[in-house]
């Protein structure tokens, strides 16, 4: 038997403009037209989600190099800050290790941090180092990740369209479209009637069969929210996504007694780890849990949240996230279609959900995606040389 390769070195790369970073955007974009979020209570912070500074992370590229020469990556949020924190802390578990202790070093990495971690920034962090050793393992054994996580249930992904534009995802052959809820509580009456329109005309559009869903990014309180949840169910809403602050389980516990029967409520975007999720299950607060496989940590992750919302019979929809949730999505039964994020400025065509950054990065045609696409090593894809990386840290 082959002894497996150790880690050479860990290297962490910022990017601007698009990518991981899909809030980061040129002007103009449905992404930053007056989407509600906790910052639309202040009417200068309300147009646009650039304004206060969605994007003022930028994109982390990052690689691993085993002692081949291999090398694997993976890109996620985080920018410089999350650059530090891999080439300061975060490296000094890899570098030297086999490839393959991937428990062990997620473990290291996160038990290490804990003091200033355990959510958001240094586990966006902590989740593109995990997710570039998969892509590295994968490469060394020349297989795509979904085999190492127990191979296809099905032969292709199935996709709802998010985006301003449901009726044109309907005809690109998605399932379903979900839009920004565009005016929080702050816009008073006015704003809760023009929410209800935008969604009485999307159903006129896109007729009885195709679902539609609101995602309110968080901007919501709890009255408002079941408020809209049930004012939209005239208008047959799928579900009403991120209501409410990640923070109030308490909330979405209440929110999901009060919505219609048949309404779903979906959160957890912005959780992280199993705990994060466990109190997400076990209080109650939701139908389908939506991890982002970039920011809830990584791979190794995924895998144990997802085990805990199957044995409660709560559906996975991992948030955009590309290939990375690609490949975990067509492995679980309870994982049973995937989100694509249109990042046309219109979102009235398909281009890769983290355009420019990726080369090979497979799209859906028709809302749909062979499993057979993903056959390459790894995550199968490669870093578009056109971006150009700056690595701001060494170690
Ligand atoms: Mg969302």
């Amino acid at each position: 038997m082959n002894k497996p390769a150790t880690i050479k070195q860990v290297r962490a790369f910022v990017v601007r403009g698009g990518g991981a970073d899909y809030h980061d955007q040129g002007g103009g974009h449905w992404i930053d037209d007056h989407i509600a979020t906790p910052m639309s209570r202040y009417p200068q912070y309300r147009q646009s989600r650039q304004s206060f500074g969605i994007n003022v992370l930028g994109t982390l590229v990052v690689e691993i190099e085993a002692s081949d020469g291999t090398v694997g990556f993976a890109v996620t949020t985080g920018g410089e800050p999350a650059a530090y924190i891999v080439e300061k802390h975060l490296a000094r578990f890899l570098e030297g290790a086999p490839v393959t202790e991937i428990e062990k070093i997620w473990d290291q990495m996160y038990f290490s941090t804990q003091y200033y971690g355990r959510k958001g920034l240094v586990v966006n962090a902590l989740s593109g180092v995990d997710l570039a050793l998969w892509d590295l393992n994968g490469k060394l054994r020349n297989e795509p990740v979904y085999h190492m996580l127990g191979g296809a249930v099905r032969d292709e992904l199935q996709f709802y369209a998010t985006g301003a534009r449901p009726d044109l995802a309907q005809k690109l052959g998605f399932i379903g479209g979900k839009m920004p809820l565009h005016h929080g509580p702050a816009e008073g009456a006015e704003g809760f009637r023009k929410n209800l329109e935008e969604l009485a005309s999307m159903r006129a559009k896109v007729g009885p069969d195709f679902w539609l869903m609101f995602d309110c990014w968080m901007s919501l309180e709890l009255n408002y929210a079941i408020r809209l949840a049930q004012a939209a169910h005239e208008y047959d809403l799928k579900w009403i996504e991120e209501a409410l602050s990640p923070d109030d389980y308490w909330g979405y516990a209440e929110l999901k007694k009060q919505a219609p029967r048949g309404m779903l409520v979906t959160t957890g975007e912005h959780e992280a780890t199993r705990w994060g999720f466990r109190m997400l299950l076990e209080m109650g607060c939701c139908d389908i849990i939506q991890p982002d496989v970039g920011w809830c940590g990584g791979m190794t992750e995924l895998i144990k949240i997802s085990a805990l919302a199957d044995a409660r019979g709560a559906l996975v929809i991992p948030h955009g996230s590309s290939v990375y949730s690609y490949h975990f999505v067509i492995t679980r039964h309870n994982s049973p279609f995937a989100e694509f994020l249109m990042m046309a400025p219109k979102a009235d065509r398909v281009v890769p959900m983290f355009n420019p950054l990726l080369l090979e990065e497979p799209v859906p045609v028709n809302g749909r995606l062979k499993a057979s696409e993903l056959d390459r090593p790894g995550f199968g894809v490669r870093l578009n040389p056109d971006c150009p990386l700056h690595r701001p840290y060494t170690h």
